[in-house]
């Protein structure tokens, strides 16, 4: 099986599904672009438990774990088989590294992970295992839980991390008319220049390096995916796939590891 370098993609609002955005029309066209994974390993921003847990569902659930948007969002589903080997093998991956976790039969799909999902593979015939986040664990725990899972690289495993390169929902401003906030472009500049340097170190101490981290990510949940995949890279350098900004902050940017 080839190897697939991880990925991470920022989801943005669930509206992602609907609007022809830029970063839209870049995850519609990702999915041809990246090999063709035989599973995808989805770290959203919107599943966090105390312990790492993967989801072992054969059959999981379209989560719409969202509240207030129009109608047609709620009856989007996505129906791609689950990847329950997968996701007991992402565990003995963490248990031999020292990180305890367990798995979890009852968890779908939450929409950091169908919505991007069903715009780079459309057909849903790739099965998908979630692995949760730690928050408030930081930086380095989640680039050592890649780290753990660098393994499934190799073996033809899209580690695919979904959060938000920027993710300040109290900052958004809905009349930006494509002008993106200073702040928000320096801190996903920052970023983006350490993903490309491979520098591990800086990313892991991102809320003492970065400019504006904690304007950038009040509470961290959207960022903590890219430590994940990042990690599953092991320190190799990253490239820049996408960049686009939303409502004048939100960072809609995309890295891939090789
Ligand atoms: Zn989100």
């Amino acid at each position: 099986m080839a190897r697939i370098g991880p990925v991470f993609i920022s989801h943005g609002s669930p509206m992602l599904a609907l609007n022809k955005t830029p970063a839209h029309e870049f995850l519609a066209r990702l999915g041809e672009q990246l090999p063709r994974p035989k599973a995808i390993l989805c770290i959203s921003a919107h599943w966090e438990t105390p312990k790492p847990m993967a989801s072992t569902a054969a059959k999981p659930e379209t989560i719409h774990d969202f509240s207030g948007f129009p109608e047609p969002l709620y009856r989007l589903r996505y129906p791609a088989p689950g990847a329950p080997e997968l996701a007991q093998h992402a565990i003995e991956l963490l248990r031999a590294a020292g990180i305890e976790s367990t798995t979890d039969a009852g968890q779908g799909l939450d929409h950091g992970a169908w919505v991007p999902l069903m715009l780079m593979y459309a057909k849903a015939d790739i099965p998908v295992a979630q692995l949760s986040i730690q928050f408030p664990k930081d930086a380095r725990w989640h680039l050592d839980l890649g780290r753990a899972l660098a393994p499934l690289c190799d073996e033809g495993v899209l580690v695919l991390g979904s959060g938000s390169a920027v993710h300040n929902l109290r900052a958004l401003e809905f009349n930006a008319n494509g002008n993106i906030t200073p702040w928000a472009q320096e801190f996903e500049h920052w970023l983006d220049q350490m993903i490309q340097q491979g520098d591990t170190d800086a990313l892991a101490n991102y809320r003492q390096q970065a400019p504006h981290a904690a304007r950038a990510h009040p509470r961290d949940e959207h960022i903590l995916p890219l430590f994940v995949a990042a990690g599953a890279a092991q320190g190799k350098p990253g490239k820049l796939l996408h960049r686009s900004f939303e409502a004048g902050s939100l960072a809609m940017s995309a890295w891939a590891w090789p």
